[in-house]
């Protein structure tokens, strides 16, 4: 599974997954997981077959995308912990090197740590 989709699902975020039926009772596109009418989407046609995408579905190759989603979490110090950061005086300490990494390597690691619970 892509690694941004298995991220929002362990964080129970909606990957957003768009149908339309023109003929419906939704007037716009909506997310067949939890309704939303209001993503804004692109069209990808592969294969000569076109389909509505989601352009909202989160990229957590950056790190500070990471950090926003899993500080909303009780157990985001545990998390800081995990990554060989931790707290002093009140500032919480984490790897620059995690911060500056746009491979995903913070996003491996909120996976680990959050499949591990
Ligand atoms: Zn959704």
């Amino acid at each position: 599974m892509d690694q941004n989709r298995r991220l929002a699902e362990l964080l129970k975020i909606c990957w957003h997954e768009l149908e339309f039926d023109p003929l419906g009772d939704k007037e716009f596109p909506y997310c067949k997981h939890c309704g939303r009418q209001d993503i804004p989407w692109h069209w990808e046609c592969p294969n000569g077959k076109c389909f509505r995408i989601a352009d909202s579905s989160p990229d957590f190759t950056d790190p500070r995308l990471v950090l926003r989603e899993m500080r909303k979490r009780k157990d985001w110090l545990r998390f800081i912990d995990y990554t060989d950061g931790g707290t002093r005086m009140g500032a919480i300490r984490i790897d620059v090197h995690l911060v500056m990494d746009d491979t995903g390597k913070l996003r491996s690691m909120a996976i680990a740590f959050l499949e591990g619970h």
